[in-house]
């Protein structure tokens, strides 16, 4: 029998966590003051080793593995819980995250901890140490308030979101299949809603190859790959389809050697965004398909879709409601938003799991020197994501 929060049951989580708060701060100060960039193996395994000694002090972890990316990039880490006494054919709650952040090494001397307003200020402490602390103080707190899980919790930390997932993709879909629902620690939107919706990306770059000439001797001898490029340019932009979400961005271009020269070549690379595969599918044919204006220019096209879309389904639906459930028990209310920006919770909706993304912790300045969490929002958060995980 999942467990059922109600109004004391809440208090009692509320009150826990206030009195945990000072040690979700320590913890999450540590993992800050170990900087971990994507592909830096050290800070990696020494965020991987604060975590896995955190996690095996809350008693509720059965096993911890440790999977090392190639090429030394990090370290994965992934923890089973509560998946003794026959429950482990069951499908799973699956807890998912990353270690790594965008800053590079010198940042943290550079904008050390620093508290101020009821905000703490760290690189990587909003996406996404403070939620990794989060995490483990959650399954803690079931274990400390007596509230068993209903199936088999599995937490996994990849050290690879930041650069788009190379190797924790393959883990992140292994653990995903066997999973009934996802619960994703990314930032939530500025308001505190949770994301119920994400779009899915795809990166393409088109190369124009034309033919050089003397602009002014013999233009007609030549072929411009940028003009070629530039009409490719409308055409791809009118692909967008505000309607369904769509678009499409040629966000550089470059080509050409001089000006008195007409251009032989000439790239662009484009961002695409979509709600449904359906459209993925589309962009994908309109673009690899894409075919000269000037016959006698040639077009190459190399990239593809990278994320699929989170859409927001049925089951997605009902997740969200049982999470606002509980939020309001907890006495906060819970939105839900929809976003452009992809994370690792489409690989995982894309496996049919529900997923329920953005129950990180609150705060602004994601990947910026402004990064901050809100000291205030600790406590709610961990309790709503403590009461997810045992009544689910
Ligand atoms: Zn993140």
């Amino acid at each position: 029998m999942p467990f059922d929060l109600n109004p004391s049951s809440a208090e009692r989580l509320l009150e826990y966590f206030k009195a945990r708060c000072g040690d979700v701060l320590s913890l999450t100060r540590a993992l800050v003051e170990t900087e971990s960039p994507s592909g830096d193996l050290e800070g990696s395994r020494a965020v991987a080793d604060l975590l896995a000694r955190a996690a095996l002090e809350t008693g509720a972890v059965t096993s911890l593995e440790r999977t090392p990316a190639p090429d030394a990039y990090g370290e994965h880490l992934r923890f089973r819980a509560f998946d003794g006494e026959g429950s482990a054919a069951e499908r799973t709650l699956l807890i998912l995250g990353h270690t790594d952040t965008v800053h590079p090494l010198g940042s943290l001397s550079e904008r050390p901890w620093r508290e101020s307003d009821g905000k703490i200020f760290a690189p990587g402490v909003f996406d996404m140490k403070a939620s990794c602390a989060v995490a483990v103080e959650a399954l803690r707190a079931c274990v400390e308030q007596g509230m068993r899980p209903g199936r088999p919790v599995v937490v996994l930390l990849t050290c690879d979101e930041e650069t788009g997932s190379m190797s924790g993709r393959a883990l992140v879909e292994e653990e995903a299949r066997r999973a009934e629902y996802v619960l994703v620690l990314e930032p939530p939107a500025p308001d505190g809603s949770v994301k119920t919706k994400r779009k899915g990306t795809g990166l393409f770059s088109l190369r124009a190859e034309g033919r050089a000439a003397h602009a002014g001797l013999e233009p007609e001898k030549g072929v411009s790959a940028v003009l070629e490029m530039a009409r490719q340019i409308e055409r791809l932009h009118a692909l967008s389809d505000a309607s369904l979400g769509t678009t499409v961005n040629v966000g550089v271009v470059c080509g050409g050697t001089r000006s008195n020269v007409v251009a032989a070549e000439a790239r662009a690379e484009i961002d695409v965004r979509f709600g449904t595969l359906e459209e993925a599918r589309r962009l994908e044919r309109e673009i690899k398909g894409s075919v000269p204006f000037d016959s006698r220019a040639k077009l190459s096209v190399s990239g593809g879709i990278n994320r699929p879309p989170f859409e927001r389904t049925a089951s997605v639906g009902a997740l969200y409601e049982h999470a606002r459930g509980l939020a309001s028990l907890l006495g906060f209310e819970l939105g839900e938003a929809s976003v452009g920006g992809a994370s690792d919770g489409n690989f995982a909706a894309a496996c049919g799991a529900a997923v329920l993304d953005g129950l990180g912790i609150e705060g602004d300045g994601a990947h910026a020197a402004h990064e901050h969490i809100k000291a205030e929002s600790i406590v709610p958060r961990a309790a709503l994501l403590a009461a997810l995980i045992a009544s689910l």
